[in-house]
């Protein structure tokens, strides 16, 4: 079995353009940016200092909405299905509702029934 070693090159240092840097115009300046989410996890974005900073921003970890202090980070969004009207409310509404009006049956049919006993 021969050796491989010969062709393993020595790296093309200086070779291909880089493709990262110096896309043309100079470097604008950046800055990272600290944000916080109620879970305590530190994002840190980087903007331009030029850029306007936003005052939440999705956590990089968890996605939760983070915002610019550490104390008071925003609440987190509430779960799915926890808005105020889910199917299966209206569904309970409706259900209620006919609930209701089959007790009202009951109650007049029963209400008939005594009057013609009489
Ligand atoms: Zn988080």
């Amino acid at each position: 079995m021969k050796s491989r070693g010969s062709v393993l090159r020595g790296g093309r240092i200086g070779g291909a353009p880089g493709a990262e840097v110096d896309r043309g115009g100079a470097i604008e300046p950046r800055r990272p940016v600290p944000y916080w989410c109620s879970a305590g996890h530190e994002s840190r974005p980087v903007f331009a200092t030029t850029a306007e900073i936003p005052d939440s921003w999705p956590c990089d970890r968890c996605g939760r909405p983070a915002g610019r202090s550490e104390e008071a980070p925003p609440p987190p969004p509430p779960p799915l299905g926890a808005s105020p009207k889910t199917p299966w409310e209206f569904l309970m509404m409706r259900r209620t509702i006919e609930d209701g009006e089959k007790l009202l049956d009951e109650a007049l049919a029963k209400l008939r029934a005594s009057r013609e006993r009489r």
